[in-house]
């Protein structure tokens, strides 16, 4: 097995699920190389060479990939990836965007959102929002997985950095013109913070929705919405986290105004810990929470943001 490892950069850093990625790789085999890309990402390149049981590291920089491209980054995969019998990915990372589209052009079968790996062509991945795990056996030895990075132990470092190896590949070898997409999501990264605050159709207006953004500012957490929330105009679509959004996996969710549907809950599994805030006492989303408020979150979301000021207190406590 010869194994590709995408690495993505979470800013100047290396992603922290990188590691959990590796350990999944080493699971079907000890030929793990990985792929690092971005505008700048020798630091992260360097991060990559130092996982244990990385053999190589391929980096791929260069300022067409400073914003994750998803067209250029699928081109850049693909190419990469062609001598080896896997691709796999984070599943909340931009591997979820760029394999599908690699799996299509190389013609090779993707299981994705893998929480349990048996061998080089058996997995276990969660089905029906996440109420059931199926086990997927594929025929081609060529595979392309993305993994949830919460469902594997993170490798640890290695003395002997891996060497580094320069691609001189760029997509489609063109000019391509960035456009930055314009979010209206603000602070750390939804997919990494270790507080993420939901806000549903519940949420009622912009000046409320504003009052998450507060409570998250306030916590150094990232603002997250279900679908009702898109769908009402008070947030924008790359905030969207559930089955067909971001999956994420913070140390609290808080999620406010959000009934608890299955297909938000299965972006939110992960979380250490997830208080719901909802003025109904029988919405189904108590049923999947640590903690419940009941009562008008424009009443308490403010004695709430008082409440849990202080930073870096476990929310167990
Ligand atoms: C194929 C498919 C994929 C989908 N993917 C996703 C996905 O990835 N993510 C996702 O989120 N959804 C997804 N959905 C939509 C999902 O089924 C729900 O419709 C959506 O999650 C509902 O959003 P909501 O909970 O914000 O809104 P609602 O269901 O309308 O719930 C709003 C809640 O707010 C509460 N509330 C109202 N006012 C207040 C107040 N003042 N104080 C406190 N509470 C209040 C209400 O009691 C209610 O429980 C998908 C649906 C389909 C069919």
């Amino acid at each position: 097995m010869k194994i590709l490892v995408l690495g993505e950069c979470a800013g100047p850093l290396l992603s922290p699920f990188t590691p959990s990625v590796v350990a999944a790789a080493r699971t079907m085999g000890d030929d793990v190389s990985v792929l690092v890309f971005g505008g700048d990402c020798r630091e992260p390149a360097r991060q990559a060479a130092r996982i244990e049981g990385v053999g190589a590291v391929i980096v791929a920089d260069h300022p067409a990939y400073g914003n994750h491209a998803t067209l250029l980054v699928t081109e850049l995969v693909e190419h990469a990836g062609r001598e080896f019998t896997h691709i796999i990915g984070a599943h909340n990372g931009i591997a979820r965007d760029v394999l599908p589209g690699v799996a299509a052009r190389l013609d090779v079968d993707m299981v994705p959102d893998v929480i349990a790996i048996y061998g080089p062509d058996r997995f276990q991945r969660p089905v029906c929002s996440g109420r059931f795990n199926a086990d997927v056996q594929v025929e081609a030895p060529y595979t392309i997985l993305t993994i949830r990075a919460g469902a594997f132990d993170p490798a640890g470092e290695q003395q002997e950095p891996a060497p580094l190896h320069a691609t001189d590949f760029l997509a489609g070898g063109r000019t391509v013109e960035l456009v930055e997409e314009k979010s209206n999501s603000t602070g750390p990264d939804l997919q990494t913070a270790s507080l993420v605050v939901g806000g549903g159709r519940g949420i009622g207006t912009q000046d409320h929705f504003d009052l998450l953004r507060l409570l998250a500012q306030q916590l150094g957490g990232a603002v997250g919405a279900s679908m009702g929330a898109i769908e009402a105009g008070l947030a924008s679509y790359d905030m969207q986290i559930g089955q067909t959004g971001h999956t994420v996996a913070p140390d609290l969710y808080i999620a406010a105004g959000i009934s608890g549907s299955p297909y938000h809950l299965a972006g939110i599994r992960d979380s250490n810990v997830i208080l719901a805030i909802n003025n109904d006492p029988d919405a189904p989303v108590f049923e999947a929470v640590d903690y419940g408020l009941v009562g008008d979150l424009t009443q308490l979301l403010p004695g709430l943001a008082e409440k849990l000021g202080c930073s870096g207190s476990n929310p167990k406590d």
